[in-house]
């Protein structure tokens, strides 16, 4: 069965209330095009008020902390993100493996928390320049997930994976669609042997890095690309929109 592509929009640490307007204007075009699962993921101070105005799109977090509610200044838990009406949380993206030096361990109280919150998971994972230079960017990209994959068999049903190579993100660079389609099949491979295949198919692979309206359709028709995360083009509903209707 082809699922609809899953095309999620990373906020990052933008926006205000001003945005809630592009929110509206991305939940109203989801509505009528109902062609792909259109999601956003808000800053945390934005989550209940997107989430309000949200009819069609889904919408999540970009992290949340690893353990359970209580004395923690600063923090939000993924049981907070859930109660302002998040569905999924985006862990282990690589600025907050670099900003944050978040650890795998880390990433995997974070990835338990969420699911005991009943949220889904989009795991990022990624290499940096060098390392694709060296030519170890599949081992790179593999450890990290075989670091972090939750080991049950029903995780995977609230699973997705970003794809998403350090040097392409917020840089116009993208990989080239052989290099995608390499690293995604990898991918899959891995998935297929952690999950059996049947549940492996629930877990979609999205690419991430510089998806722009102008490049979506190249890399929205690769194999085993099931979606996009887009971070930059995002950030208006006009850009966001371009790339959803390319998918
Ligand atoms: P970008 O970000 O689309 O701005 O490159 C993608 C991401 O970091 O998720």
């Amino acid at each position: 069965m082809a699922e609809r592509p899953y095309i999620v929009g990373n906020w990052k640490m933008n926006g205000t209330r001003a945005m809630l307007s592009e929110a509206r204007a991305i939940d109203r075009a989801a509505q009528r095009y109902m062609k792909a699962e259109v999601a956003v993921a808000p800053p945390y101070t934005l989550i209940h008020a997107v989430h309000r105005e949200a009819e069609q799109i889904g919408v999540g977090a970009q992290d949340c902390f690893p353990g359970d509610d209580g004395a923690h200044t600063g923090d939000i838990s993924a049981t907070m993100i859930a109660d302002a009406g998040a569905k999924f949380v985006i862990l282990g993206h690589s600025e907050r493996r670099a900003d944050h030096r978040e650890t795998a361990d880390q990433i995997n109280a974070k990835i338990q928390s969420a699911l005991d919150a009943g949220l889904r998971i989009i795991l990022c994972c990624g290499e940096t320049l060098p390392t694709r230079e060296k030519g170890e960017a599949e081992k790179f990209v593999l450890d990290q997930l075989r670091a972090s994959l939750p080991q049950i068999e029903d995780a995977a049903e609230r699973l997705t994976v970003a794809y998403e190579p350090v040097w392409a993100i917020g840089t116009g660079k993208t990989a080239t669609p052989a290099d995608i389609e390499a690293m995604h099949r990898a991918i899959r491979r891995l998935l297929d042997e952690t999950y059996g295949e049947e549940h492996s198919a629930q877990v979609r692979i999205l690419y991430g890095g510089s998806v722009k309206p102008e490049n979506a359709r190249e890399i929205l028709s690769l194999p085993e690309v099931g979606g996009a995360l887009v971070g930059g083009a995002s950030l208006s509903a006009e850009s966001f929109l371009g790339i959803v209707v390319a998918a």
